[in-house]
């Protein structure tokens, strides 16, 4: 493949911006630079330190069993129950009163639901759920737009150790009844629908519709959300009726520490997804150690914002899982970024006072887009810390994050981690690690990740390759869902021992992590490997860009050429020169290697649903073939407009 070993990845770009965090933040960080040490000394006392945030009802025998990998199970004999965890323990401490979530509805409707709130209605939830009949092990699938009752129904799922899976709200019947299908579920738990974009959709003849394949469904238990009419089946039961008649005392029982918890089905950026399976006392002692330190959460003052959605493992981690086993206060709204206005974000964290905000990088580079005169019409100063997640981060959009949201003060987390892990793996730590625009850094305390070429062996500094993970992680996937072999191919066929997550890396001079996109989409290009994501930060680099995304296109010459599809920022116009100017900018940022040989201005750019570029897509644009699988797109019909407005926009 690569010219010498150490080029498995070249490593193009080089960074020298960073940020210390200030002493202030430093000496009341929760977690100080000690905790790598602790771990490195003892990486299972660590874990087990951790695992103590958490209450038990039974204590493990054993931290880590690696008997038969990479089959784990951790915190082995240990039982609890994730939803007291999660609720009753907060209630029982004296915080009922406490506002769990602070809820934006898209049309301007609030609630504030407190942790005795919210228990009691997890509560009511769980007998309603029993009352179905849900046992212990039966599958249910979730399909809801954003709003507490999400919450509410995964919490009391988890009470009665049914394993949820909730599928994201705007996934289409085809992918919500494969997903049902899959999981083998009996009850469907879904909302008549939401709103979105000033309008109220539906959700629920989205539901009958997947249900006329599913054999395995019992009942659907439906939330009003919307008040629009829907049709009624035999199997359909009102949420109000079923919860709200329910009675709201309820015991929760312990389970055993890997019961599962929840399957949730990857994005699909690459293909088919898979349904990822996740237990209960590892996953839940990292997504709450890891909330804690990576956001810093002082449940007492903080207020916290996850924006994305329920349906991804970041709500399942950052909105449910982590932040409510740490009793924080949160924020939870339930549409777009530009409803009403384009500073809707900006209006919500300055009502709130929002201290903490985790977003996605699709977003921000949206925002730097709409300019920079949006956020700065609202009071942002509540912000302490900024965090990124779902795509690498590159470097202008980070200091644009830091600078027109964090007002050029906050530490910014760039978190790596997948739906495979759980939990966040590589990322700085607010408090310690001087932050480096575009990269996430280090791997956590307790997280052993490192940079290997193709014979599995670490490359060194300044060298780049796969990122694998060394040793086994609490919150790790279990399997895929009905399906061993897969998870061997998929994750721990490629490196002996190692998992491999399918991203590429390279290991900086400073021995610091940059995730350089999925290895599908690394370009050869004259016998050169080129990470997608270093050519779009450099476009993205250039004043003028305010999104790109990279494909390499079949090339008689070169093997593969570099072909760029750039959005633009605000207003500004293109011409053959402003297009050579940018094939320059990136050749002088990362050498004439990497120069892209076409430059094609677009609107916008094929995404899934959870915001993440879909290359594949665009690499059959630029090579002229019929357009491949497009069910997980976000807008299905953003391809054909795409390709009719490309007329025009080639240079060559
Ligand atoms: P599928 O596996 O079905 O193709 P997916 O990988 O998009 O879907 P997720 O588990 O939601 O599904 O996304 C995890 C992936 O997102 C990571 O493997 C990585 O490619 C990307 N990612 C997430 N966070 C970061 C980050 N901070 N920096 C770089 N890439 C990131
Ligand atoms: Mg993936």
């Amino acid at each position: 493949m690569a010219d010498t070993p150490q080029e498995t990845l070249a490593n193009l770009l080089s960074e020298d911006r960073t940020f210390p965090p200030s002493p202030e933040f430093t000496q009341a960080a929760n977690v100080t630079a000690a905790a790598y040490d602790e771990a490195a000394a003892d990486r299972l006392a660590f874990w087990e330190a951790q695992a103590r945030r958490l209450d038990w009802s039974k204590d493990w025998d054993r931290v880590l069993d690696w008997d038969n990998p990479p089959f784990a199970k951790w915190f082995t004999g240990g039982e609890l129950n994730v939803s007291a965890n999660c609720l009753d323990r907060h209630v029982a401490n004296g915080l009922g009163d406490r506002v769990a979530i602070h809820f934006e509805g898209e049309p301007g409707d609030t609630r504030a639901v407190t942790y005795a709130e919210l228990l009691d209605e997890v509560k009511r939830a769980a007998n309603a759920l029993t009352d179905l009949g849900v046992e212990a092990g039966d599958r249910v699938v979730i399909y809801m737009p954003m709003i507490p009752e999400a919450a509410v129904a995964m919490l009391a799922c988890a009470r009665i150790g049914a394993p949820h899976s909730v599928v994201f709200g705007g996934f289409s019947a085809a992918a919500l009844s494969s997903r049902i299908d899959d999981a083998g579920a009996k009850l469907v738990i879904c909302a008549d629908g939401g709103f979105r974009k000033g309008k109220a959709f539906a959700l629920k003849p989205t539901v009958d519709e997947a249900l006329e394949s599913c054999p395995s469904v019992e009942q659907v238990l439906v939330v009003t959300r919307t008040g629009q009419e829907v049709a009624w089946n035999d199997r359909d039961v009102k949420w109000e009726d079923a919860v709200g008649g329910a009675s709201n005392e309820h015991e929760a029982q312990p389970f055993d520490a890997e019961h599962p918890l929840f399957i949730l089905y990857t994005s699909g950026t690459t293909g088919k997804p898979k349904g990822i399976l996740h237990t209960s006392g590892g996953y839940l002692t990292q997504a709450s150690f890891t909330h804690h330190a990576v956001f810093d959460l002082k449940p007492e003052t903080d207020v916290y914002w996850c924006t994305a959605d329920i349906g991804w493992v970041t709500g399942h981690s950052y909105i449910v899982y982590g932040p409510m086993s740490n009793g924080a206060t949160q924020v939870m709204y339930e549409g777009t970024p530009d409803t009403p206005h384009t500073g809707r974000f900006w209006e919500i964290v300055q009502k709130y006072g929002v201290t903490i905000l985790y977003t996605a990088p699709t977003a921000i580079r949206t925002f730097m887009k709409w300019g920079d005169d949006v956020p700065a019409k609202f009071d942002l100063s509540s912000l302490r810390v900024l965090g990124s997640v779902g795509e690498p981060i590159n470097p202008e959009a980070w200091v644009w994050y830091r600078e027109h949201i964090g007002g050029g003060s906050t530490p910014v987390v760039d978190t790596w981690w997948q739906t495979e892990t759980g939990a966040i793996m590589v990322s700085p730590l607010p408090g310690v690690t001087a932050t480096k625009p575009g990269s996430a850094q280090r791997p956590l305390p307790g997280i052993s990740v490192d940079v290997v070429d193709e014979q599995g062996e670490a490359v060194p500094d300044g060298g780049g390759g796969f990122l694998v993970i060394r040793e086994p992680w609490p919150s790790m996937l279990r399997t895929i869902w009905g399906d061993d072999q897969r998870f061997l191919d998929t994750y721990w066929a490629h490196f002996d021992g190692m998992y491999f997550a399918g991203d590429g890396a390279k290991k900086d001079d400073d021995g610091d992590l940059w995730l350089l996109g999925r290895v599908d989409d690394i370009m050869l290009v004259s016998g050169h490997n080129i990470s997608t994501t270093e050519v779009e930060s450099a476009l993205v680099s250039h004043e003028t860009v305010a999104e790109a995304a990279v494909v390499g296109a079949s090339d008689p010459v070169t093997g593969q050429g570099i072909v760029a599809f750039v959005i633009l920022r605000g207003q500004s116009e293109s011409s053959p020169e402003h297009l050579a100017e940018l094939r320059a900018h990136v050749a002088k940022t990362l050498g004439a290697i990497a120069k892209p040989r076409q430059v094609i201005i677009v609107a916008e750019l094929p995404k899934t649903r959870s915001g993440k570029i879909m290359r594949r897509l665009l690499r059959d644009i630029a090579e002229d073939r019929e357009i491949g699988d497009v069910t997980t797109l976000a807008d299905n019909t953003v391809m054909s407009r795409i390709k009719t407005g490309l007329q025009g926009g080639k240079e060559d």
